[in-house]
C-alpha cells in the first residue's frame, strides 16, 4: 500500500463512520426544504462524503481556525463569540441552533463574519455575481439569531490564498423565507415532504445526491 492509499483509507474510514446528524440546524438554512426533510425522515439515504468530499470539509475547518488566529492576532478582544451558540425562533417551541464564526466590534457596530473557503473559480462567480443565495440565508439566520443588523462573508480562496469579503445585511424577507423553510421541513411527514425549491434542471438539483429519489421516488408528495 502506497501512503497516498494509506491516506485514503485513514479518511474513507472515518467518511464512513460520520452521522448525519440533525438538518434542523443553522448551516442548513439555504438549503432545499425538501432535501432538509429528506434528511429528516430518510438520514440512511443521506451519503457520506467521500475521502475527497472529507478531506476538502477537514481543510476549511483548519482554514477556519487559521484565519480566526489571525482574527484575532489583529483585532485582539474586538473580535469575540467565536463559536458561541446562538439559537432562531423558528415558531412557538421550534428553535434551530448554530454557532457563529465570531463578531467583530468595529465603529459602525458589531460585524458578524461568516468564513468560507472557495475555489478561484467560485470566488470569481462571487466577485460578479454577489454573495450566493444559500450564503445569504446562512448568514441571515445568524444575524437574526444574534440580533445583529450587518455582516460579512469573509471567503479565503484555495487556488491563490487571497482573501476578500463581502457585507450581507440582515434582510427580513430572507430570514422569513429561513423561518418558513425549517417550519415545512419540521410539519413534514415522511409521505408528505415538502414541495421542491429547484426546477429539474436546475444546478442545485443536477448536484443533489437524492435527485433520482425527488424526481422519480414515488409516494413523497408532489
Ligand atoms: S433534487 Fe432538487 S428539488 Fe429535489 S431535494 Fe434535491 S435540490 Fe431539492
Amino acid at each position: 500500500m502506497t501512503v497516498t492509499q494509506a491516506l485514503e483509507t485513514a479518511l474513507a474510514a472515518k467518511a464512513a463512520a460520520r452521522e448525519p446528524g440533525s438538518p434542523l440546524r443553522l448551516s442548513a438554512s439555504g438549503k432545499c426544504a425538501r432535501y432538509l426533510a429528506y434528511w429528516l425522515h430518510f438520514p440512511e439515504l443521506i451519503p457520506p462524503p467521500t475521502p475527497r468530499g472529507l478531506a476538502i470539509f477537514e481543510l476549511g475547518q483548519a482554514v477556519h481556525d487559521w484565519v480566526r488566529g489571525y482574527l484575532a492576532a489583529a483585532f485582539g478582544g474586538r473580535f469575540h463569540s467565536v463559536e458561541r451558540e446562538v439559537e432562531l425562533e423558528v415558531a412557538p417551541g421550534l428553535r434551530v441552533r448554530g454557532h457563529t464564526d465570531g463578531i467583530l466590534e468595529t465603529g459602525e457596530g458589531p460585524l458578524l463574519l461568516d468564513i468560507k473557503t472557495a475555489s478561484a473559480r467560485s470566488a470569481q462567480r462571487m466577485h460578479e455575481q454577489g454573495v450566493p443565495y444559500e450564503y445569504r440565508a446562512q448568514l441571515n439566520a445568524y444575524l437574526e439569531a444574534s440580533g445583529l443588523e450587518r455582516g460579512a462573508l469573509l471567503v479565503y480562496v484555495k487556488d491563490t490564498s487571497e482573501m476578500f469579503e463581502l457585507p450581507v445585511r440582515r434582510d427580513p424577507a430572507v430570514v422569513e423565507q429561513v423561518r418558513q423553510r425549517f417550519l415545512k421541513v419540521a410539519q413534514s411527514t415522511p409521505q408528505a415532504l415538502p414541495e421542491r425549491e429547484y426546477a429539474r434542471q436546475s444546478l442545485a438539483c443536477a448536484w443533489c445526491p437524492l435527485q433520482t429519489r425527488c424526481w422519480e421516488g414515488a409516494g413523497e408528495g408532489r
